[in-house]
């Protein structure tokens, strides 16, 4: 029974071969690749022929197996991109022979599955030694030449010759795919997998390594274009691992929480060359929306809500929210056009953090207290952008008509029952007074003068 089944297993392997190896075999497209357009880690650098990753072990090994033999296989086109492909075939319609190139979009070196050979420094012909040899052994290792181009055909093309070994499914671990341990040369193959929104940024994960060597590598970031930072590729990546044996020894993977602004993003990530032969890879980009659990984003919000006159001065009440942040933001004070000082927007305001609860972990209104000469003036307020995208916002401007000195002694008299006359006797205001004059140097003097006014001037009866 045993042996019974064991045939049957053997004949079932040898009919996927003889399948594979149809007369009308021809190589396969790269499901979710564009022909002529392959991302630079999808191909690997084998003796200077740039060819589709999956086909370079059983390139390299073809080649070194027929230079056993004596015969030496020289590469002349490998991978062509869509330039490539438009330069062949303007050069061949050039000779009045346009079938002899592929459509341009349309050719299998599009799909890194082609390789033009020379027998050596010769050109190859149907006699060449290598072209005999080709023929003898290249099916060993994937390696084919379509019906088409056989001679007599309609596309005599002895020097071109497919791949359509689709991973090494048919001597699986033999003659190709990556189960021999041998190492590949070049740019560091890997994947950009995900990039996933998560609060304040986004999840980034994927592979990569360098093949010439077992070490992880370095993947670089890019946000918006800008380099962010480098992260060690060395998660492991099981998966990784058992798709690539000879580098198993050592994980592969990457798996870093970006920071991010609020809004659009384009993530962009590098495989970054650390051995050997190739350049870094650029292993995709991906758009991403970052959602910091704010719902606003841009320029500054808020309001100036009044300028209301004070003894030598004015209070300005109002608050400010930077949407791209919690925290409280600055805003600026003008008047009459000139800008006379900058304030934290970090005193509580309830009805804003009601109305903005995204925002309510900090407070966000502002009561400055402005020393203004006497006379009428406008103020401005400007909230000061201060993360994301935007601007500064102009909350608002209010006219105030600030009064002469003489009003601060006035106010206090209701609440001060037993207050000698003195306090209240104009001549002994402008004294007192002269010293607080509203000039915008002495405007800290002022207001902690006029402060002790609402609470205890009524002098010996404190409480
Ligand atoms: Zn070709």
């Amino acid at each position: 029974m045993v042996p019974a089944i064991a045939v049957l297993v053997v004949m079932a392997l040898f009919g996927t071969a003889c399948e594979q190896l149809h007369d009308d075999n021809r190589a396969a497209p790269i499901f979710g690749a564009e022909n002529g357009q392959l991302p630079g880690g999808r191909l690997v650098n084998v003796n200077g022929c740039t060819v589709y990753w999956e086909a370079a072990v059983s390139l390299k090994l073809m080649m070194q197996a027929a230079a056993d033999d004596g015969v030496k296989l020289t590469p002349t086109s490998c991978y062509r991109d869509l330039a490539g492909q438009i330069s062949a075939r303007n050069y061949w319609c050039g000779l009045s022979q346009c079938h002899m190139a592929a459509v341009p979009g349309s050719s299998n070196h599009g799909w890194g599955k082609a390789v033009d050979f020379r027998n050596g420094s010769l050109p190859m012909t149907y006699d060449s030694e290598a072209f005999k040899w080709l023929t003898a052994y290249g099916w060993h290792y994937g390696w084919f030449h379509p019906k088409a181009m056989r001679q007599g055909g309609p596309v005599p093309e002895p020097w071109h010759w497919e791949w359509i070994g689709d991973g090494g499914r048919m001597f699986h671990g033999k003659y190709f795919g990556f189960g021999n341990a041998l190492p590949l040369q070049g740019s560091p193959l890997g994947s950009l997998d995900v990039v996933a929104p998560r609060a304040g940024g986004a999840l980034v994960q994927g592979w990569t390594f360098d093949p010439d060597q077992q070490d992880p590598i370095d993947v670089h970031v890019y946000v918006n274009g800008q380099g962010v930072g480098a992260w060690r590729a060395g998660s492991p990546r099981p998966d990784v691992g058992a798709a690539f044996p000879a580098y198993a020894s050592r994980p592969h993977g990457f798996s870093l929480r970006l920071p991010l602004a609020n809004g659009p993003n384009e993530v962009c990530v590098y495989g970054i060359e650390a051995h050997g032969t190739g350049t870094s890879t650029l292993l995709g980009c991906r758009s991403v929306f970052a959602d910091n659990g704010f719902p606003l984003s841009g320029s500054p919000i808020g309001a100036l809500d009044a300028v209301r006159p004070v003894q030598g001065g004015a209070r300005v009440l109002g608050w400010a929210i930077d949407p791209d942040r919690s925290e409280p933001i600055d805003v600026h004070v003008y008047v009459n056009g000139q800008g006379v000082g900058g304030w934290k927007a970090g005193a509580p305001r309830g009805d804003v953090a009601r109305a903005f609860p995204a925002y309510a972990a900090h407070p966000h209104g502002y009561d400055l207290p402005l020393a203004l000469a006497p006379g009428r003036h406008t103020v401005c307020v400007y909230a000061i952008n201060a993360a994301g995208t935007g601007s500064h916002t102009l909350l608002g401007c209010r006219a105030v008509t600030v009064d002469p000195p003489a009003s601060i002694f006035t106010e206090p008299e209701p609440v001060a029952p037993d207050a000698p006359d003195s306090t209240t006797t104009p001549t002994t205001v402008p004294t007192s007074t002269t010293t607080a004059t509203t000039t915008p140097t002495t405007a800290t003097t002022t207001t902690t003068q006029a402060e002790p006014t609402t609470g205890g001037t009524p002098g010996g009866s404190g409480d």
